[in-house]
């Protein structure tokens, strides 16, 4: 069995170890020339963690994230709605962590090049089409994009289509499906050189239709007493004018988002000296996908956010990559038949990611924010008053069910 994957993101290199792990031939084919660590902040949730763990990379996590111990959430006016421990404080056996997604994607590119065989990892691949042979060969071809000179033709089993929001193999299953849907709302994202705030370690959420959130994602800057401060920036802007196609890498003008933000100095953060302190600001539509009927035809699947784009909301985006990897690489060891395989892996992922996706567009997590601004929009004395506590937890408790990472299983 050979697996060609497609993308050498956080779900591509995973998907690859896991595949190796297991025995099983994996090439990725990475589309750019050379991985450099984009991107700023990423968590990722303890189940997650359990799984890199498992593939020998916990301690390359421990060198360069941020242990997250507690979410805090606050309205607009500075006022506490919800807090709570997470990850090893919480009692996981695993840590949550706050990290640079580029120095995790190079962390896994690092590992993945020490345990795959030389040569099964192609940057510079292009993904341009595919199509499957009779007999179930697949057949994929290739462009170096800089120079679009065309590149061999790689037979494989199976196709794994981990190439992200943009994914050619998705636009090849649905033909019609256009760019990702935009809810209207822009987000700015950046890290600034700050001291943390709050325990030190707190992913900090403010504000629940304007709202910044913000978490410290470097061990190198922790331990040098200082932190790296992972912010999001995010509000419904005019969406007469339209917006450009996403790009991670477009930069953002301060002057667009940082005057909406003047009065939120707080005694545990000032917002606005931390979004002064960044040299440059990425900007990204909120963007998702609809949910798929299917993800697999034939011997091609999708993976991550090829499959399922998400609203950045909960911590879910990368976790739920790395939670796909993991089903599919174990089911094509367990069966042996790749078809029944990859029916198997969709059968597990489609559907709890489809709800993630869903949940998401209704605010996540971070929902509390908005009631408690619009049951009290001159603020409370008590939260309890306003949203009881019994409400607060059972929201926190079911989105971690829906997103698979209560204590009770993770911990199994
Ligand atoms: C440059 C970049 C920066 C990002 N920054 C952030 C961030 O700051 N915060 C955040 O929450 N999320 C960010 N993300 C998204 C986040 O990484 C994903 O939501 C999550 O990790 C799921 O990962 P994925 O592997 O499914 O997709 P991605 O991480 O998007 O990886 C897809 C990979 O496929 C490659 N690729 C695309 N098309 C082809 C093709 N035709 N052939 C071969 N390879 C192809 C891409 O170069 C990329 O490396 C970023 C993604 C990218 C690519």
């Amino acid at each position: 069995m050979k697996a060609l994957i497609i993308g050498g993101g956080i779900g591509g290199l995973v998907t690859a170890l896991e595949l190796n792990k297991l025995g099983l031939e994996a090439h990725v084919f990475e589309s750019v020339g050379e991985v450099k660590p984009l991107g700023v902040g990423i968590n990722l949730l303890p189940h997650c963690v359990r799984c890199l763990d498992a593939l020998g990379a916990l301690s390359r996590l421990e060198a360069i994230g941020i242990p997250t111990a507690d979410h805090a959430y606050y309205t607009n006016r500075g006022q506490r709605v919800w807090g709570e421990p997470r990850g090893l404080a919480a009692g996981y056996k695993w840590p949550q962590f706050g990290i640079h997604r580029g120095e995790l994607q190079v962390a896994l590119m690092d590992l993945a090049r020490e345990k795959l065989p030389a040569g099964h990892i192609h940057t510079g691949y292009h993904l341009a089409g595919f199509e499957e042979k009779s007999g179930g060969k697949i057949v994929a071809s290739f462009i170096d994009r800089r120079s679009g000179a065309k590149l061999e033709d790689v037979e494989g089993d199976v196709l794994i289509a981990a190439d992200g929001i943009h994914s050619t193999v998705r636009a090849k299953f649905y033909p019609e499906e256009g760019p990702p849907k935009w809810n209207g709302a822009i987000i700015w994202r950046s890290a600034s050189i700050a001291k943390p705030f709050l325990s030190g370690r707190t992913q900090l959420g403010i504000g629940g239709r304007q709202t910044f959130i913000t978490y410290p994602v470097s061990k190198h800057e922790e331990d040098k007493g200082s932190g790296l401060i992972n912010w999001a920036a995010r509000f419904f802007v005019d969406t007469s004018k339209g917006f450009a196609r996403e790009d991670w890498n477009r930069e953002g003008r301060f002057e667009d988002f940082l005057p909406r933000y003047e009065n939120w100095r707080f005694d545990f953060l000032d917002v606005p000296a931390l979004i002064e302190k960044a040299e440059k600001v990425w900007e990204f539509p909120m963007v998702d996908r609809d949910p798929l009927p299917r993800w697999t035809f034939g011997r091609a699947t999708l993976l991550g956010d090829a499959a399922h784009p998400m609203y950045p909301l909960g911590s879910n985006g990368a976790s739920q990559a790395i939670l796909d990897a993991r089903s599919l690489a174990q089911a094509i060891s367990d069966l042996g038949d790749i078809d029944a395989a990859l029916a198997r892996y969709e059968d597990e992922r489609r559907g709890p990611t489809g709800n993630i996706v869903l949940r998401n567009r209704t605010g996540g997590p971070e929902v509390v924010i908005r009631m408690a601004e619009e049951r009290a929009p001159d603020g409370f004395k008590s939260i309890e008053d306003v949203i009881p506590r019994e409400e607060l937890e059972r929201i926190s408790a079911n989105y971690k069910q829906l997103a698979r990472f209560d204590i009770a299983s993770v911990n199994a």
